[in-house]
């Protein structure tokens, strides 16, 4: 069976959940292969084999690090070019879209973003329109290359053998183009990462910018904090913790919405949420349709009553 290359994200051999769900899905398509750039493979090549990574194409160097992503396309160009996978899966992240459409012009192929499902011969679903309507799709053209929304399946281990195979690879002067002049290390919150979370606890226009509430309810519960995009845009939250059609997906056990009116772009990054509780002072807020909880009344007594109760446990 051919391969089909699986981009791994990682934080120095940390492998996101993201990658873990990629591995599951490519299991169904052709032999997993990871594709590993940067620092870390002595960390992350046992829990890559552990879901799946038949063999892990290695490729490190201070190129991946220094310039945006134009280097991880270039090298997985050359991977396409000289395993002739069966396709190229990657997370739906910023990067790993601007990752796909580059590795799409370089090898003539199509690339479809946004999945929430890959099928056998690389038949995609995708949730278009806020997940108002579900379009089946498939590439016609060169290898397929499909970017999976984080959450869209859970992982599952199935051990394989997780062979290294470095790269020999010279990244060229023409990937070099933008370099990283800085990076803003986050500061450490010891929460969650929002995507990756059992528990999102999420603060819109309702808090109006006082988010200590929402913070204090997610550390009692050991869950994230998320934003809808009126708190990102008024710049109370930043732009990484927004939820929905131009922020993040989540879908945790449990998802909390404090002052969030339930928008249909809000939704879209949220809904497929286990359990969905929202707090609203207004009862006929939207939000209020598709939870399982309701609770109409002031974020700003709710919440600190239900820390009090979470911390009492
Ligand atoms: P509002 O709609 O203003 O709702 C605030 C809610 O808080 C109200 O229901 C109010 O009753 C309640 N409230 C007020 N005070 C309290 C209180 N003290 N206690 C309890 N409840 C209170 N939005 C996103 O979230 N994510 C996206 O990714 C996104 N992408 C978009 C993309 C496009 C192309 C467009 C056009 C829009 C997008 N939006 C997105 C914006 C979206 O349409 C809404 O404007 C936004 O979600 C509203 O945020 P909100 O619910 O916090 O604010």
């Amino acid at each position: 069976m051919a391969d089909v290359l699986v981009l791994v994200d990682h934080t120095d051999g940390k492998v996101r959940k993201s990658t873990l769900e990629l591995l599951t899905i490519a299991r169904g398509l052709g032999t997993p292969a990871a594709v590993f750039v940067g620092d870390g493979l002595d960390a992350a090549q046992a829990t890559l084999a552990e879901y799946g990574a038949e063999k892990i194409y290695a490729a490190s160097g201070p190129e991946y690090s220094e310039f945006l992503v134009a280097p991880h396309a270039e090298l997985l160009a050359h991977l396409v070019g000289t395993t002739a996978p069966a396709g190229v899966l990657l997370p739906s992240s910023f990067d790993g879209k601007e990752i796909a459409a580059r590795l799409a012009i370089k090898t003539e192929s199509g690339v479809i973003t946004d999945a929430v499902a890959v099928g056998a011969g690389f038949e995609t679903t995708q949730s278009v329109f806020a997940g108002s309507y579900t379009v089946g799709a498939r590439v016609t053209k060169g290898t397929p290359i499909v970017t999976v929304k984080p959450n869209s399946i859970s992982p599952e281990a199935a051990p394989a053998t997780g062979t290294v195979e470095n790269v020999d690879f010279q990244v060229s002067d023409a990937a070099k183009g933008a370099r990283v002049a800085k990076r803003e290390e986050k500061a450490a919150s010891g929460r969650p990462e929002l995507t990756e979370a059992s528990i999102v606890v999420s603060g819109g226009r309702g808090t109006n910018g006082d988010f200590a509430p929402v913070e204090a309810f997610a550390d009692a519960v050991g869950a994230a904090v998320g934003a809808s995009r009126a708190a990102v845009d008024a710049g109370w939250y930043p732009h990484s913790s927004q939820v929905g059609q131009t922020g993040k997906t989540v879908s945790p056990q449990l998802y909390v919405a404090a002052g969030i009116s339930g928008a249909i772009q809000h939704r879209a990054g949220m809904q497929t949420s286990k359990t969905i509780v929202a707090i609203n002072k207004d009862d006929e807020a939207p939000i209020f349709e598709l939870v399982d909880y309701g609770v109409v009344g002031d974020l700003f007594t709710v919440l600190p009553q239900a820390t009090e109760a979470a911390a009492a446990r």
